[in-house]
């Protein structure tokens, strides 16, 4: 019986250590706004600019390649026209790099999507990967659908009302995970933790990455647009917030969780998903990939 028990433990051990072994992180920067920095969170810098990344990070993991968030999709400008006038001006950018060419130079392609949230600068891509399965929470996916002006402007519906689009709904469990009350172990490996950030958007997630070193960067979406936003706990810019956070007492909450989760662990890497500088210093751009 005891030979029984040490052989699980070897084998669960060892299956953890692969999956972990061959896990291996990337981004693309599809593209960028500069802006100074006191119109990102009230205590920056007028003088000083603040460059906002359209990032989308890709993982390698033994069950596929997926994409955290897609950043500025092929279709960008036909999909931004659909922007009421006045808020072209807030949402400006200047495109980089596509993935779709990107990926096809270097003979790799997407498996599965993971959001944040449904915002425009993030969910631009997703019918550029038809092949791929689009998690999001049920809660996003169907307040986006609904999503009229009184919902905020950061939706453009045009990215994911097509009837082809493969979703499916990520169910958070009644598992805690540091300051988390619900969380989700996607691959069942402890690679890829799911939990919930609401205030942003309703249906906002954060995945917690462990790579083979232990190393956790934490995807935190549009939570924060700087993560010097955690050192005071900070809210974004007041026109800023007005715009685009659907529940700012809900959202302060979520800062607060994530800056707790940091103090519990000082190693932990927070990924806001538009921090240029602060994103550029840890993660390398495809095709460079770390694994540890
Ligand atoms: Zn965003």
């Amino acid at each position: 019986m005891k030979n029984i028990y040490i052989l699980i433990l070897i084998t669960f051990i060892s299956s953890s250590t692969l999956a972990k072994a061959s896990i291996s992180l990337s981004r693309f920067e599809t593209g960028y706004n500069d802006s100074p920095e006191a119109l990102i969170f009230p205590s920056g810098k007028l003088f000083k600019t603040h460059r906002s990344t359209h990032s989308s990070f890709i993982i390698s993991h033994p069950k596929g390649n997926l994409l955290i968030d897609t950043g500025l999709g092929l279709k960008i400008d036909e999909q931004f026209e659909d922007f009421i006038w006045w808020l072209k001006p807030f949402f400006g950018f200047t495109k980089e790099v596509t993935i779709q060419e990107s990926l096809s130079k270097h003979h790799r392609s997407i498996d599965s999507i993971f959001l944040t949230h449904l915002h425009w600068d993030h969910a631009s891509g997703i019918t550029d990967f038809p092949q791929a399965i689009v998690f999001t929470t049920k809660t996003e996916r169907e307040y986006a659908l609904e999503t009229n002006d009184s919902h905020g402007p950061g939706y453009l519906r045009n990215q994911y009302d097509s009837k082809s689009i493969k979703w499916k709904d990520l169910e958070l469990r009644s598992i805690k995970y540091g300051p988390f009350e619900q969380s989700l172990d996607i691959f069942s490996d402890g690679s890829l933790i799911a939990v919930p950030l609401p205030g942003h958007t309703p249906g906002s997630l954060g995945y917690i990455l462990t790579l083979r070193s232990g190393r956790q960067l934490f995807f935190v979406g549009d939570v924060i647009w700087s993560v010097k936003q955690l050192n005071n706990l900070e809210h974004k810019f007041a026109i800023a917030k007005c715009l685009v956070d659907d529940d700012p007492e809900q959202l302060l909450e979520t800062i607060k969780k994530i800056a707790l989760f940091k103090n519990q662990r000082p190693e932990l890497q927070i990924i806001p998903a538009h921090d240029y500088k602060h994103i550029k210093s840890l993660i390398p751009l495809f095709p460079k990939f770390i694994d540890i």
